[in-house]
């Protein structure tokens, strides 16, 4: 059986090397001529990071990643609001990984060259459409040139064109009002060099992580951030492109955060590179599955960069396309792999849209007013661990009893 894969970014390798160890021929095609490490941060969450050691990946993402400790959750004024433990060491079967997103990109890249052969991602293919019948599919491409399959997955990200192709009605991306500039700085590492930490309110919020192992085992940390202002209203909107350079005013909504263990000011101001893009998701879908094609990863169910759940959802997309076709070889197979994933998504995808475990961070800031508040006489421990557990149950999660 062939399956076709639209899109070589995380979901679509992964799903490739998944699909492979299971026996089915792939083929992927990749849109632009020359794959770049374009993006910056990723996580890779503790249940999808099973999923790359389960395909042999995990020290190479040792090498490459940094074993997140814990996320921290911290208020302007750089208190610690809550800690939520992400390692091995705090009960997790395996670790939560902070990486940079071209980094994951090529290491999958390189894995499914080596395991599949080195023609199996063909680049400059831009998928445009496809028709099927009850024997096969045959992908359209932008070029003109067509190619047969048995299934085909549209794993095309934010703006797929298989998704538009099922979907012609679905109209515009949904915006949060909220825009994110993004960096990277390689300096001396905050903390312990392998924590995240979340900062601010739902208006103004600073997500600071360190990305790379190989900086980390000489010493250094490239500390990825990404720095939040709400200016708008929630409204519909398209215009997106990670790639678009980003204005520095946004530094002075920054100013007056003051952490302990890192000068946010000079980070901003040091980052040589900085990108901007909205916060947009699109509303969850009612099927995702129409005979032999189907959707995976962003194309699927796009969600707000909240909870870092974009890439690990793709990878579990990944492993359950698999597992379901190793089953039912065909359309069935689609069937109860959506059946599993769509749901689940779907839950993430709107909790997402409630800030998802950041609801710490409003709870914090309607409440402590500045620097010498003690948090512990303004929120209960309880009431912080039920908004934790409550999303790692969503995003599914759990740590083994410790
Ligand atoms: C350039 C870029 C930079 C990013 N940077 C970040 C970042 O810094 N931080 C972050 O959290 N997330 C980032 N993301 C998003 C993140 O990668 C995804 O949310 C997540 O990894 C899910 O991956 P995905 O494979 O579903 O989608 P994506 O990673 O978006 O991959 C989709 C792939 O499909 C290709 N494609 C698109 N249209 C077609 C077509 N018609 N035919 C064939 N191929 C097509 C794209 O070129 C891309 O390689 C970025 C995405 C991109 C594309």
């Amino acid at each position: 059986m062939k399956i076709a894969i639209a899109g070589a970014g995380i979901g679509g390798l992964t799903a490739a090397l998944c699909l492979h160890g299971k026996g089915f021929q792939v083929e992927v095609f990749e849109a632009v001529d020359t794959l770049q490490p374009l993006g910056v941060g990723i996580n890779v969450m503790p249940h999808a990071s099973g999923v790359l050691h389960g395909l042999g990946l995990g020290d190479t993402l040792d090498d490459t990643a940094i074993r997140t400790r814990a996320i921290e959750y911290r208020t302007r004024f750089g208190h610690l609001i809550q800690s939520d433990p992400r390692s091995v060491e705090a009960g997790f079967e395996f670790p939560q990984y902070s990486i940079h997103r071209g980094e994951l990109q090529f290491l999958l890249l390189d894995a499914v060259r080596r395991r599949l052969g080195a023609g199996t991602v063909t680049l400059g293919k831009a998928i445009s459409g496809f028709s099927q019948d009850e024997g096969d599919v045959r992908v359209l491409f932008a070029d003109g040139t067509a190619a047969n399959c048995d299934l085909l997955i549209g794993a095309d990200g934010f703006r797929s064109k298989v998704r538009q192709q099922l979907h012609p009605d679905e109209g515009p991306a949904h915006y949060e009002g909220t825009m994110m500039w993004r960096g990277a700085n390689l300096q001396e590492p905050f903390a312990d060099g392998r924590t995240m930490f979340i900062a601010g309110d739902h208006n103004v919020k600073f997500v600071c992580y360190p990305i790379s192992g190989r900086a980390s085992h000489e010493g250094k940390a490239l500390v990825n951030w990404v720095a939040e202002v709400r200016h708008d209203q929630p409204r519909a909107a398209d215009e997106a492109d990670w790639t678009r350079e980003g204005d520095r005013d946004f530094i002075a909504s920054f100013l007056a955060f003051q952490m302990p263990d890192l000068d946010i000011a000079q980070l901003l101001r040091n980052t040589h590179k900085i990108t901007q893009y909205p916060m947009i998701d699109r509303d969850p879908l009612p099927w995702w599955t129409r005979g032999r094609v189907s959707l995976l990863g962003d194309a699927a169910h796009p969600m707000y960069p909240i909870g870092a759940n974009g890439a690990s959802q793709a990878i579990l997309d990944a492993k359950v396309l698999a597992e379901r076709l190793a089953e039912q070889p065909g359309p069935e197979g689609l069937i109860a792999y959506e059946a599993i994933r769509r749901p689940i998504t779907t839950n993430v995808v709107l909790n997402n849209r409630k800030a998802g475990p950041e609801r710490v961070l409003d709870i914090a800031a309607a409440r402590v007013k500045g620097p010498e508040d003690r948090i512990e006489d303004l929120i209960s421990a309880a009431e912080l661990e039920e908004v934790a557990a409550s999303y790692r149950q969503v995003a599914g999660f759990v740590r083994k009893a410790v």
